[in-house]
């Protein structure tokens, strides 16, 4: 392949990639994984690195757009992530291990044959932002996690009945018991 310079090139689903699929927020990835294309490109060369003559080296691009964890609101924050990576190979593992130790570019195997796949996903792993957050997060997300939702019945109603006792204790009895004074009542048997 890397003698006759080949390039392959194409895309599949996200659906496809449960490694990529186990970053994206949950509720994105139900809604989006089966219609976000992740691209790949594979294409090799022959490239001399020393005097034992020229070896194969594949290009590898690949680009998704996810929709990852925003790690401030917790909403899901679509961002294109892009990996681009050379790879140089070696006959075998164990001539792959003592060059990679040497080499600028990572050195694998030829044999066994490499996982394509797992390359591409490995690299879009590593070329995912450490921590994703929105520009802006989303005021309706946000306040959900700050603030408690406006409907919650106590919150408006404790504190305009705690407030008219302490204004006048004689005024109680006419007015509506609070459900603080209710509670009393049950707390403290009748003589
Ligand atoms: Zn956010």
């Amino acid at each position: 392949m890397a003698e006759r310079q080949e390039a392959a090139s194409g895309s599949s689903a996200l659906s496809q990639w449960p490694r990529l699929l186990g970053e994206c927020h949950e509720e994105w990835a139900a809604a989006a994984a089966s219609n976000t294309p992740v691209h790949w490109r594979l294409s090799a060369r022959m490239q001399g690195v020393d005097l034992r003559g020229p070896k194969p080296f594949v290009d590898l691009q690949a680009q998704a757009k996810l929709g990852l964890v925003c790690q401030r609101c917790l909403g899901a924050v679509e961002m294109a992530v892009q990996a681009t990576r050379t790879l140089r190979f070696e006959p075998d593992e164990a001539t792959a291990a003592a060059e990679d130790a040497n080499a600028q570019e990572d050195v694998l195997a030829l044999t066994p044959a490499p996982d394509w796949a797992a390359l591409v996903e490995d690299e879009l792993l590593l070329a995912m932002p450490p921590l994703p957050v929105h520009d802006t997060c989303p005021a309706g997300v946000w306040e959900t996690y700050t603030r408690p939702p406006a409907s919650v019945p106590w919150a408006e109603q404790a504190a305009p009945a705690v407030s008219a006792a302490a204004a006048s204790n004689a005024d109680l009895p006419a007015r509506k018991p609070s459900p603080f004074a209710v509670l009393a009542g049950l707390r403290t048997p009748e003589t």
